[in-house]
């Protein structure tokens, strides 16, 4: 084991009087005549820890200490002379492990902006903001697998390559080692997938439902998360081509234990990270109240960080029909003035400015829409009684929109079947998908909950971009 302390660990316990080692990257160096100020920094907290050195009988090793330099510091811990911080090691020893050409390091001590941090994604993660943000990210996975391990639930790996574009939920990556300067063709001339590896066209999967379904109909309760991926050329702040996706799925579950569970579990996701990274939601907090002190007065949003993520796990969700969310957008102030670009029709998709319009302005907080027009959702969602909609369930959030996309699913058979048909969804290829309708079939439901769609409420965060290490979107793959 290293000898190293982390900065974490060294902060919270304040062994006064004892000699460390800490291992870290400069992030600021400031010197008198007599003493230098070095603040490092090593990914463990937001805090950095203070090094003092005396300039006399470290000057050689002080001129490679330059920010972005990484370093390791023997010395003790004292309490501190300045207001900043309460401890700091007076050191002993300085090893410069590796220097920062100050000339070309391009993270400097003023505050860059996040479309300039994404072009030096390999170095964000040294940067205040990122370093929370990737804290974060790991305490909300975790949250993840604690909520449905202490509740019975197991984790299922589903495939990433699939053979079925099953869910129609959007366009696919092909995964082929066919030679693309010579693809074989077939004596029609189309593409002879027989000779691929899998002996078939295979794809990068949309969602991993349908294997999560055949799951539940044995294990009860299960749930994937995983990588996800949908070669959708929209360019906008909540799409990525790569993201992570939570898809719990439960035997004997209805529609509206599948309701109560989704909101059960992203107030535990915050209520955990509010738990447990004080200090970087604080600091979220209030870098989010100075960029909304930026935007103009009715773009702003009605709460701070902090305020806005309490007062969700304080209140219950809105449920509502969407022949409801039709009605309310039609007796809109929004409708009647024409704000909508979309025009409100039963039978529509709700598009996002609906969607916000219902979260934001009209009920002021989570929104579960259930009930769909059947046309405008999957083919495997439980067919309502009406003949019209489906037991869908979305769940909409302030600033983001749909968060959460769930359903009961269809368990008969032959409406399962009939409705493959009229959509045009080969049977043949889901077989196996059928079978679990042929044999024990049972009332079961789930939902797929977009991980970085959840980062980016809890972080404040206006951009997917930015909660995800290597973002995956149209033109962009460099790191
Ligand atoms: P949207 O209408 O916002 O594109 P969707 O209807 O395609 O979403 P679903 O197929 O229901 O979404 O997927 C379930 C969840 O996965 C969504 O509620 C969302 O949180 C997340 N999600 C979907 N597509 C993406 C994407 N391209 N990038 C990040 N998260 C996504
Ligand atoms: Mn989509």
């Amino acid at each position: 084991m290293p000898t190293h302390q982390l900065i974490a660990k060294v902060l919270k316990n304040n062994a006064l009087n004892e000699s460390i080692t800490v291992k870290g990257w400069v992030r600021t160096k400031r010197a008198n005549k007599n003493v230098a100020f070095i603040a490092i920094n090593d990914g463990s907290s937001l805090q950095s820890l203070q090094i003092v050195a005396e300039v006399a009988k470290f000057e050689d090793v002080l001129r490679r200490v330059t920010t972005g330099a990484c370093i390791a510091v023997e010395g003790l811990l004292v309490p501190s002379q300045g207001k900043e911080q309460a401890v700091e090691v007076l050191a002993n020893h300085i090893a410069v492990l590796g220097e920062a050409d100050p000339e070309s390091y391009p993270l400097q001590k003023k505050a860059h902006s996040l479309e300039f941090l994404r072009e030096v994604a390999h170095l964000r993660m040294r940067t205040n903001t990122f370093g929370a943000i990737f804290r974060i990210r790991h305490a909300l996975s975790f949250a993840v697998h604690q909520y449905f391990n202490d509740r019975g639930f197991f984790y299922l790996h589903t495939p990433i390559i699939t053979a079925s574009d099953a869910e129609g939920a959007g366009q696919m990556f092909r995964v082929t080692t066919l030679d693309l300067e010579h693809v074989p063709k077939t004596a029609e001339g189309k593409v002879d997938y027989t000779q691929d590896f899998f002996g078939r066209s295979t794809n990068l999967t949309v969602s991993g439902q349908l294997e999560a379904e055949l799951g539940a109909l044995g294990l009860g309760l299960v749930y994937t998360f995983g990588p996800t991926f949908r070669a959708e050329n929209s360019n906008t702040t909540r799409h990525l081509a790569e993201f992570w996706m939570i898809e719990p799925e439960m035997a004997f579950y209805d529609i509206n234990d599948n309701m109560d569970l989704a909101e059960d579990f992203v107030k535990y996701l915050i209520s955990y990270v509010l738990e447990h990274c004080p200090e970087d939601m604080q600091f979220l907090d209030e870098r989010f109240a100075k960029e909304e002190a930026t935007k103009k007065a009715e773009e702003r949003s009605a709460m701070g960080l902090l305020q806005r993520l309490h007062f969700v796990t304080k209140h219950s969700f809105e449920r509502i029909t969407y022949s409801q969310a039709i009605e309310i957008l039609l007796n809109s102030s929004y409708h009647k003035k024409g704000k909508f670009v979309f025009p409100v029709q039963w039978g529509m998709d709700l598009q996002s400015e609906h969607e916000r319009y219902l979260v934001e302005k009209h009920f002021e907080k989570p929104v579960i829409i259930t009930g769909y027009p059947k046309e405008i959702k999957a083919f495997y969602m439980k067919q309502n009684p009406d003949g019209r909609t489906v037991a869908a369930m979305d769940v909409l959030f302030p600033g983001i929109g749909e968060i959460i996309g769930g359903s009961q699913r269809e368990e008969n058979l032959e409406k399962l079947s009939q409705r493959m048909q009229e959509m045009h969804v080969p049977q043949d290829v889901l077989w196996w998908y059928l079978e679990t309708r042929k044999f024990g079939t049972c009332p079961h439901s789930g939902f797929g909950l977009g991980f970085e769609r959840m980062m980016l409420f809890i972080t404040g965060m206006g951009n997917i971009r930015d909660v995800i290490p290597f973002p995956r979107t149209p033109k962009n793959a460099e790191f």
